[in-house]
């Protein structure tokens, strides 16, 4: 059998993180390349002439032309923050490198912060993360695949039926080589058609060529201007199918994620 490569591509060890973000300079010094790229730039007046003032929590500018005072943390993830930057860093570092997904209270064990600190830092990096995602569109050959969301409430129905349950498409674009290159995940009203084709415009390229499997509302992409291939499973089930290998890998780290993120929730997620 062929050694599956992606779980030893080359990575950013722990050690090497904190060699280049474990000072509150070395994250600064980041985030303002982020921020201004060359040097800071008042966002009042646009003047690059600026003093750094000394006693505050964080760095913060002084604008030479309207004096203008900008922290540097000032409208980004981390606006307000009372935390130290590196504590932040660490926290995306560790959410980032979690396949597996990372709890508030494991985030809170590993910074060294308080259970609410913890949970707010998480519900910041996902919302980030999920601004982040609304940008961008699938592009060339895409997986996609019908799913549900949710636990089982206490009494409630089981399964597909569940009172609890928000059904959402998964969707997965492959490179030339047939390797998966951009995931995006999104609830949708129910798997009508008209829920799918608008799902299609926000979230695919004309470009894409969808395959998906037998599910009618599918032909809906096509809305998008894209082509479809609809793979009927003819006697197996979809997920056995070699057209679905990469959308029903992502849907269960999906779970294996969630599982590991909120313990309360189990039976989170039902493909289809
Ligand atoms: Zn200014």
């Amino acid at each position: 059998m062929a050694m599956n490569r992606i779980p030893f591509q080359a990575g950013l060890s722990l050690p090497s993180f904190l060699e280049q973000y474990g000072t509150e300079e070395q994250c600064e010094a980041a985030l303002e390349s982020v921020r201004w790229h060359q040097s800071f730039c008042c966002p009042a007046c646009g003047e690059v002439g600026h003093y750094v003032l000394k006693g505050k929590t964080h760095k913060t500018f002084q604008c030479k032309g309207c004096r203008l005072q900008t922290s540097l943390i000032a409208g980004t993830l981390f606006h307000s923050t009372h935390l130290a930057l590196p504590r932040w860093f660490l926290a995306i570092y560790l959410v980032r490198q979690a396949k597996t997904g990372l709890s508030a209270l494991a985030l809170k064990r590993q910074l060294g912060v308080s259970y609410p600190t913890a949970g707010l830092i998480q519900q910041k990096l996902m919302q980030a993360i999920s601004e982040r995602d609304t940008f961008y569109t699938l592009h060339g050959n895409v997986q996609v695949d019908d799913a549900y969301l949710g636990g089982e409430r206490v009494g409630g129905k089981a399964g597909r039926g569940s009172e609890n349950k928000i059904p959402f498409v998964a969707a997965v674009s492959l490179n030339t080589e047939g390797h998966p290159m951009y995931l995006k995940m999104a609830p949708v009203s129910g798997f009508t058609r008209k829920a799918i084709g608008e799902w299609a415009v926000q979230n695919l390229s004309p470009d894409c060529v969808v395959i998906s499997d037998g599910l009618s509302c599918f032909t809906h992409v096509l809305d998008a201007g894209c082509q479809h291939q609809a793979i009927i499973a003819g006697g197996c089930k979809p997920k056995e199918l070699p057209e679905f290998r990469w959308i029903n890998t992502l849907l269960g780290n999906l779970k294996t994620s969630l599982s590991g993120s909120y313990h309360a929730l189990l039976n989170t997620v039902h493909a289809i």
